[in-house]
């Protein structure tokens, strides 16, 4: 691999806060293609503007925290390769997810979706790998430790509460009320037919019929959880459950 660096132009949404006036500015660093879009902004930050606000944590695709929009589609930057995004010389645009308030710079609250994934008990999420607590002289726990209601934890296979499926959503656009492909998802993975609750909630007015089959929320996915065949399934098994009552 070449040692040799590109120069790249950043274009930075920046905003103070839900309330100010935003607008772009641009920084213009060295960085080698083999490098993510995340390296880029920490050296932003690091050396250029300390103001910046971004969001990150793990660094390698598991707390989607640091969902953006990279030249106008929905990525993590910790995984986005710079070579991948752009070319030497070039330019790159950052801006933050759609369809969430934004809180500053490239950060949006996110709590509209984790209320409505807790909505639907999903956020009841703890880390069962034992990765995090290596190193840190604490030893992972030998039991699943229970919820203070008795309950146990609901691990979403994949799903990393990004909020990208929902920032690319035409119809979330349009509808804040609507659940979205990620808390869809959320019901399809527990299952309707134990669950009359989410039976119900994916059969109202803001669930799975108003979804406009764009599919964009599969595509920016970046844990292979497809939402969208997802909420096309939860309309399958409703249809079929209608069929199967009426007779
Ligand atoms: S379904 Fe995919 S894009 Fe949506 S929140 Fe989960 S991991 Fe992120």
């Amino acid at each position: 691999m070449s040692d040799e660096k590109w120069t790249v132009t950043f274009i930075i949404h920046r905003q103070k806060g839900p309330d100010s006036q935003p607008h772009f500015d641009e920084f213009t660093i060295e960085i080698h293609p083999e490098e993510f879009v995340l390296d880029g902004v920490e050296y932003i930050w690091a050396y250029k503007d300390r103001s910046l606000v971004f969001r990150h944590a793990c660094h390698h695709t598991t707390c989607g925290a640091c969902g953006m929009r990279v030249n106008g589609v929905e990525k993590l930057a910790c995984m986005t390769k710079i070579a991948d995004v752009t070319q030497d010389g070039g330019k790159i645009k950052l801006e933050p997810l759609r369809n969430f308030p934004i809180v500053g710079d490239l950060v949006v609250d996110l709590g509209p979706l984790y209320r409505k994934m807790h909505e639907v008990h999903a956020p009841e999420v703890i880390p069962l790998c034992a990765s995090p607590w290596e190193g840190e002289g604490i030893k992972p726990p030998q039991e699943t430790p229970k919820r203070e209601d008795g309950e146990e934890y609901i691990r979403l296979p994949d799903c990393i509460e990004c909020g990208l499926c929902v920032s690319a959503c035409p119809t979330a656009a349009s509808d804040a009320e609507y659940l979205g492909p990620a808390v869809l998802a959320a019901i399809h993975i527990q299952g309707i037919d134990e669950n009359p609750d989410l039976l119900a909630l994916a059969d109202s007015r803001e669930g799975v019929w108003r979804c406009h089959s764009a599919y964009e929320c599969s595509a920016v996915c970046p844990s292979n959880v497809d939402p969208a065949w997802r909420i096309m399934d939860l309309r399958k098994q409703i249809i079929a459950r209608r069929l199967k009552f009426k007779k």
